[in-house]
C-alpha cells in the first residue's frame, strides 16, 4: 500500500520536481500540501506544520521542500511526531542542526533523508565506477550558472543560512564526495561577497587530495548565456568529463552518457527503500566542504547584486 505523503513548501523546486516525481511513483501518495500561500489541486492544504499534524495523523511521511533556514523547526517536529522525513539539499542551515536531526530519527524510530538530488543524475555512478580503477591525477569542478535565471527572486539565498553560491555549489560537492574512492578535505577558499549581501556570489576552492591529485572547483553566481556544470577528470590511464550537472559523461571525448533528468524520481524511490527498511540515510560530507569553506575562505568584497 501507497505510503500518506505531505509536501511541505509549494515553491519552485516543489512544483518543478516533486510534484511530478511523487506523481509517478505507486509508493507514493500525495495527500496533503503545507504552505503559507499556495495549494495544490485535490488534495488537503495546511497553513501550519502544527496543524498537519493534528488534523492528519495518518500521514506517515512529510518532505521539506523549503529554505534550509526554516527546515529545523519543521523537521524537529515532524520527526517528533514520528513521522519519515525527508530533507531538500542542503540538509539544514549549520551541521549541528543536522546531527540533531538524526539523533530526533533514531529516538523516535523514524527514517531521515537528506537528499543530495544530483548523486542520482544517471552519469554519477558510471564516473563513480571509472575512478575506482583509476589513479586521480587532476579534477576540477566548474559551476558557473546566472543566479537572476534560475533564482529568481529568492531573498533567502543571500541571507545567513542560504549560502548563497554554494546552493547549486553544494550539488557539485555531493557528486565529488560520491564518486571518489576516499575523502578529500579543504585546504584553503577565496570567496566574493557583493557588498550587499550575506552570502557569496563566487567561491574558488582547493583541496587535499591523499593520493596527490590536484583538485579545485570553481563557483560563480554571474554567468549569463551557455550555463557550466562541469566536473574534469584526469587520471593515470584516460579522462572523463560530467556536463549539465550529470546529465551527460564523456570519457576519452567519447559520450557514454546522455541521460535525461531522473533525479527526483530516484529521490522517491530511495525514500520508500529506506522506508521499508526502516533505515536513514543522512551524508553531511557535502556540507562539511561549505562549513569549511566559511571557516578556512578569505573574503573578497565585490559589487552589489540586485535581481
Ligand atoms: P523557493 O521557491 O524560494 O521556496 C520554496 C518554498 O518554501 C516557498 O515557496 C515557500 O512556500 C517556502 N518558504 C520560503 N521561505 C520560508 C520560510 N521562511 N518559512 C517557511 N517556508 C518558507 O525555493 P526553492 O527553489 O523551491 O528551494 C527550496 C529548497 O530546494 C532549497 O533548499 C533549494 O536548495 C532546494 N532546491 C532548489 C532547486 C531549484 O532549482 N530551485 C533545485 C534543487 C534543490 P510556501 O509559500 O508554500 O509556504
Amino acid at each position: 500500500m501507497a505510503e500518506k505523503l505531505a509536501l511541505v513548501g509549494i515553491g519552485k523546486i516543489a512544483r518543478d520536481q516533486h510534484i511530478p516525481a511523487i506523481a509517478g511513483n505507486p509508493d507514493w501518495q500525495l495527500e496533503a500540501a503545507v504552505s503559507r500561500h499556495a495549494g495544490v489541486d485535490g488534495i488537503d492544504h495546511f497553513q501550519t506544520i502544527d496543524e498537519l499534524l493534528e488534523k492528519r495523523p495518518d500521514i506517515t511521511t512529510v518532505s521539506l521542500a523549503i529554505p534550509p533556514q526554516p527546515r529545523f523547526e519543521y523537521a524537529a517536529k515532524a520527526l517528533k511526531a514520528g513521522k519519515h522525513v525527508m530533507l531538500e539539499k542542503p540538509p539544514g542551515q549549520s551541521l549541528a542542526e543536522c546531527y540533531a536531526l538524526e539523533a530526533l530519527a533514531r529516538e523516535h524510530g523514524v527514517t531521515l533523508f537528506a537528499t543530495w538530488h544530483s548523486r542520482y543524475a544517471d552519469s554519477v555512478p558510471a564516473l563513480k565506477a571509472f575512478l575506482a580503477e583509476r589513479t586521480l591525477k587532476r579534477l576540477k569542478i566548474t559551476w558557473k550558472e546566472d543566479v537572476r535565471r534560475w533564482h529568481p527572486g529568492q531573498e533567502w539565498i543571500w541571507e545567513p543560512g542560504g549560502m548563497g553560491v554554494f546552493d547549486p555549489g553544494i550539488n557539485a560537492l555531493s557528486i565529488l564526495t560520491e564518486v571518489l574512492p576516499y575523502p578529500v578535505h579543504l585546504t584553503g577558499a577565496t570567496l566574493e561577497f557583493p557588498e550587499n549581501r550575506a552570502t557569496p556570489i563566487a567561491a574558488g576552492l582547493t583541496f587535499a587530495d591523499p593520493v596527490g591529485a590536484e583538485m579545485s572547483a570553481d563557483f560563480d553566481w554571474r554567468q549569463e548565456g551557455p550555463q557550466t556544470w562541469d566536473i574534469d577528470v584526469e587520471t593515470d590511464r584516460g579522462a572523463a568529463k560530467l556536463s549539465l550537472g550529470g546529465e551527460k559523461l564523456e570519457i576519452d571525448g567519447e559520450p557514454v552518457i546522455q541521460g535525461a533528468n531522473h533525479e527526483y524520481a530516484n529521490l522517491y524511490v530511495r525514500m520508500a527503500d529506506l522506508v521499508k527498511s526502516g533505515t536513514s540515510d543522512v551524508d553531511l560530507s557535502p556540507m562539511i566542504h561549505v562549513c569549511d569553506a566559511f571557516s578556512l575562505g578569505r573574503r573578497v568584497i565585490t559589487d552589489p547584486f540586485e535581481f
